[in-house]
């Protein structure tokens, strides 16, 4: 399937909006229809993305209005757009994890990196800057689950299945079992690199091993082209890899930023945001010792930049 910005048609009565290139905040997310009915599967980054997908989706949902929402994570480019459906009188559904997380302080957060004057904040500023987050009032789910819960959208079974903490606290996983399809948020990043913001790597290995287990033979992630199986083994061994030498480096005691330094990617090293490897190694540190390591998020992602070779436009790396 070709992957281009916008809808997809998966057959089934199963969609996915999808905005390439796949990288930093550029999401995607799902549909699922029932009779008379629809499900939205995360609501991107701001309103205007939002705004931008409820009107491309208009070919399905004028017949079927969207009357439940399910966000697959807390982080903003999965919920930023909640209140658009809000609006609309549409149930939105998460687990109770990633709810505690859906606050206006992860707006503001990110707002107030935005503004740091200089090379502090040149790395934020080149992958969100063209976000409109100024315009966003967080809007939390209405109802809230843990572990599993089922769903009937127009006659239609969906199942969620809370697979988090992983890459964040309260991962969910969206299957569609009459179709074989499954929407993963962003514990799959299709032709990427995944970032464990809460791991501990082990969960998303599970989680990902669940996945291979499963009856499906699409899967929507959160972030890139439309996948199957083969991206899931991509994505595990990548994991299992980085997670194994930053244990092999804190067992030799290495520092976070050595271990950093000298894990060799080999052919990941290409992946589009390679420099996630910093939250990678910082995060397996930190769950075997939580006192190892104390970077704020901003630290976190000028490490990123940097091994990316990101340069700011004065030239300081
Ligand atoms: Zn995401």
């Amino acid at each position: 399937m070709t992957y281009r910005k916008g809808l997809a048609d998966l057959g089934s009565g199963c969609y996915a909006w999808l905005q390439p290139d796949g990288g930093w905040g550029l999401s995607n997310a799902g549909l699922i229809t029932g009779a008379g009915t629809s499900l939205l599967v995360d609501t991107l980054f701001d309103l205007r993305l939002a705004q931008d997908m409820l009107d491309g989706i208009r070919s399905v949902t004028d017949a079927r209005p969207v009357s439940t929402v399910v966000n697959t994570h807390s982080d903003g480019d999965h919920i930023f757009g909640n209140e658009l459906l809000a609006a609309k009188g549409a149930e939105i559904v998460a687990s109770v994890a990633a709810a505690e997380l859906m606050t206006q302080d992860s707006v503001d957060s990110v707002l107030e990196m935005l503004r740091l004057p200089g090379p502090d904040g040149d790395f934020v500023r080149h992958i969100f800057g063209s976000f409109r987050f100024d315009e966003v009032t967080v809007t939390p789910p209405h109802r809230t689950f843990e572990g599993h819960l089922s769903l009937d959208v127009g006659g239609r079974e969906i199942e969620l299945i809370q697979v988090g903490p992983a890459h964040t606290p309260g991962d969910t996983l969206v299957h569609v079992p009459d179709a074989r399809i499954l929407y993963s948020g962003d514990i799959l990043f299709s032709g990427g690199t995944p970032v464990v913001w809460a791991g501990p790597v082990e969960r998303w290995l599970d989680a990902l091993d669940l996945i291979l287990g499963m009856d499906v033979d699409h899967i929507v992630p959160g972030h890139g082209p439309i996948a199957t199986k083969t991206e899931v083994r991509a994505s595990r061994d990548y994991l299992a890899y980085v997670g194994e030498e930053a244990r092999k480096r804190f067992d030799k005691g290495l520092t976070a930023d050595e271990a950093i330094a000298s894990i060799d990617l080999g052919e990941w090293a290409a992946l589009p945001e390679h420099g996630r490897l910093a939250q990678n190694v910082i995060n397996v540190y930190q769950q075997l010792d939580p006192e190892s390591v104390r970077f704020d998020r901003l630290a976190v992602l000028n490490r990123m930049g940097a091994l990316e070779g990101f340069l700011t436009p004065e030239g300081i790396r």
